[in-house]
């Protein structure tokens, strides 16, 4: 097979686009990170980020990608023994639970169907039956891309107001922050977990925690080992971030991808991805009409994500094969099944620097490939995108 030409669609759920001008931003050489010239930048992008987290409070960041983050707030928060609440969403709910089992705490999952996420009413019980507030941390995942489904946050917050607990509320922003609405302080979120590589569009590497006093106050008695991720250390730096040298690089980048979402606007860039979000279900929805057809994975569409869409597979076919012919045929990157969904599903990315016709010919490449691969669906799946995207 010739390698495939013309530009590489990257459909991935992360990390995702890189805008030309983004890249263009971080071509340069090293600079020392003390130098005023970058501390200007530092400084501006430092600020731009803490407005797309819509947070007057501090973000500590490090080199590292998402797991870094999910360490960092496990090793600044908690101490050995100490109970968390992990609620259950997919793959990403399982990591970061099994990080806090690495780490000595005591993880309750509150179980969920990967298919319809969890029900609050049962965050609210968990948290309400906790009357020796033994759980120190709930954590949630805002967006689970592993099945495409995200979880309404400030309804989270009032189930843990309701229940009059005071446990830490831990998010997982990965594959949300500038996608999906999000709000830090409205919210009352103590912990954001996030990083570089999805809709802040830039190469992976970089991940942050932003911080609220009441975390920051937990933190000064927390007790598990840290030294890279520990935010004391990193308040005391002149950067007040960064243990170790700072990627200059990437807040280069990163003051221009700000710059970039906040010319579009945030209200705008949240519209434009549930309008994306919108007409890839509509495609979806069309190859799901054939008997045997492939299938939304998440089957509570309230709670389907604005950034992600995971397609079921026919029974006894392979997301694999597809995702090869599709990769290799028309040069169109999508996301795989994680673990128990090896091989189950593939995942449409739509979220970063994306529009209308990048998004039509990654869904045109998918039903190319559902055609060549043989896998029943029904035709028209681009046309009902379209036909969205146009308001006919
Ligand atoms: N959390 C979510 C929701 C993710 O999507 C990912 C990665 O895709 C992670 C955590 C882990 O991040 P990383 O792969 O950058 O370590």
């Amino acid at each position: 097979m010739p390698k495939p030409r013309g530009r590489h669609f990257f459909a991935n759920p992360g990390p995702t686009n890189i805008p030309d001008s983004v890249l263009r931003a971080m071509d340069r050489g090293s600079i020392d990170f003390n130098d005023s010239e970058f501390v200007e930048v530092y400084e501006e992008a430092y600020a731009g980020l803490k407005r797309v987290l819509r947070t007057q409070q501090h973000v500590f960041m490090a080199n590292a990608s998402g797991h870094g983050a999910w360490e960092s707030s496990i090793a600044n928060l908690f101490s050995p023994g100490d109970s968390i609440l992990v609620v259950e969403s997919g793959f990403f709910s399982d990591e970061w639970a099994a990080m806090g089992r690495a780490f000595g705490l005591n993880v309750q999952m509150l179980p969920a169907d990967w298919r319809h996420g969890a029900y609050i009413a049962d965050m609210h019980a968990a948290l309400a039956a906790d009357t020796e507030h033994r759980i120190k941390g709930l954590c949630v995942v805002q967006n689970e891309t592993s099945t495409g489904m995200s979880i309404p946050l400030p309804a989270v917050r009032q189930a843990i107001d309701a229940a009059k607990h005071p446990a830490l509320l831990l998010v997982d922003t990965i594959s949300s922050l500038g996608s999906l609405e999000f709000r830090m302080d409205d919210w009352g979120i103590d912990c954001v977990v996030g990083g570089s590589q999805k809709g802040l569009m830039l190469p992976t590497g970089m991940s942050f925690t932003a911080v609220s006093e009441k975390a920051f106050a937990a933190h000064q008695h927390a007790r598990l080992p840290r030294f890279y991720f520990d935010w004391t250390m990193m308040s005391k730096r002149a950067h007040r971030s960064f243990i170790g040298t700072i990627p200059t690089s990437v807040f280069y980048g990163l003051r221009e991808s700000i710059r970039l979402l906040e010319e579009e606007g945030l209200d705008n860039v949240i519209a434009r991805h549930t309008r994306l979000a919108e007409a890839t279900r509509r495609a979806v929805q069309t190859w799901a009409s054939a008997n045997d057809g492939p299938q939304f994975f998440c089957n509570n569409p309230e709670r389907y994500s604005n950034s992600v869409t995971t397609v079921l597979m026919p029974e006894g076919r392979s997301s694999d094969p597809l995702r090869k012919t599709i990769r290799e045929r028309f040069n169109v990157s999508l996301g795989g099944g994680l673990t128990k969904l090896s091989g189950r599903v593939f995942r449409i990315g739509h979220l970063g620097d994306l529009n209308e016709p990048m998004l039509l010919g990654t869904l045109g490449a998918v039903e190319m490939g559902l055609r060549i691969e043989g896998i029943p669906h029904g035709r028209g799946g681009v046309d009902a995108a379209m036909a969205y995207l146009a308001g006919d």
